[in-house]
């Protein structure tokens, strides 16, 4: 574990709801926060305005709370602090964005979404991998300028010819990792002025002082995106820890759509929360020595880095107590 005390989040984006594989990442950032002495944030990711649902923001505050995870920085919902919802923090991802144009780091696109669409059809009639093709990087600053201040519809992408192709970083459970093929100059800050997932949080994690960024291995490939962006600022990065994913008997990463499979169906059917718990903190972590029940100040007294690599492949129909 860490010396000092870790800042640690659970970055939740309300598309669906809560599954015990985000119940689980939430439990393991919330175990290292309390057993560092740091605290545990919780941040609503909720900046692709197309894919949210409803109610999934509520439920999410239902089942952390009904499972004891409670966060000491967040959403004013239960808890003293907040708000962190990414929607409602636009404003400070333009700045950083147009922080990053000044610096190089990042440009203004033009690109129409037709544009974009006859370049992907080009490259798939040659065989080529779909990257940016680099159009608006050539604009100069002063024109670039000028076409934003007349109001034409842009988004804001990363530069990623001048920047490290594939940044190393060490990640506390995979190793050194390196993604072996170059990066493309992605977008940060979409036309409608919401920034993407990888800008936004990126941005956040540095501003709330995260320390250790715990999450599913699904984020392990992107990461090095991640890294760059830190890097085109100047911020030091965080410690990252990807952990296994849980996946049913088919390798099936679990849906946050299916409601079937969600901690609210579990909770309705009266399993206990601290079932559900210690179930999910075994998958994928192990306490090495003594008692596999804990309570949770158990939990947070034994916690430590002891991840299993690879995906942890649950038959939840065959458990005793999901049926
Ligand atoms: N908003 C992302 C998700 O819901 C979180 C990824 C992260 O923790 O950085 O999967």
């Amino acid at each position: 574990l860490p010396d000092k005390p870790a800042r640690t989040r659970f970055a939740p984006s309300p598309t669906g709801y809560l599954h015990l594989g985000g119940l689980r990442t939430a439990l393991y950032n919330y175990l290292l926060a309390k057993a560092t002495g740091g605290q545990f944030l919780l941040r609503i990711e909720d900046t692709d305005q197309s894919r949210l649902v409803s109610d999934a923001e509520e439920s999410l505050y239902r089942d952390l709370q009904w499972a004891g995870l409670t966060w000491d920085e967040g959403p004013d919902v239960g808890g003293p602090f907040g708000p962190y919802r990414q929607s409602e923090r636009l404003p400070i991802y333009q700045v950083h964005a147009e922080q990053l144009i000044d610096s190089g780091g990042a440009f203004r696109c033009f690109c129409t979404p037709k544009d974009m669409l006859k370049h992907q059809q080009y490259c798939q009639e040659t065989n080529q991998p779909m990257t940016y093709p680099g159009t608006c990087q050539a604009l100069s600053p002063e024109e670039s300028e000028e076409r934003a201040s007349r109001g034409e519809a842009h988004t804001i992408r990363f530069n990623a010819r001048d920047a490290d192709p594939s940044p190393p970083f060490r990640d506390l459970v995979y190793g050194n990792f390196r993604r072996n093929e170059p990066q493309d100059s992605r977008i940060l800050i979409k036309s409608d002025g919401f920034p993407t997932y990888h800008f936004a949080h990126v941005v956040d994690d540095h501003l709330m002082g995260v320390t250790h960024v715990v999450r599913g291995a699904e984020w392990l490939i992107t990461t090095p995106f991640h890294v760059s962006l830190h890097n085109a600022f100047g911020w030091d990065l965080p410690e990252f820890s990807h952990v296994c994913l849980l996946t049913d008997m088919n390798r099936q990463k679990l849906s946050k759509r299916n409601h079937d499979i969600g901690v609210a169906s579990y909770r309705e059917k009266g399993i206990l929360p601290s079932a559900l718990l210690n179930f999910s903190v075994l998958a994928g972590w192990h306490a090495g020595r003594g008692p596999e029940v804990m309570t949770l100040p158990e939990m947070v007294e034994r916690f430590s880095f002891k991840f299993t690599k690879g995906d942890a492949i649950m038959d939840f129909g065959k458990l005793p107590f999901f049926q």
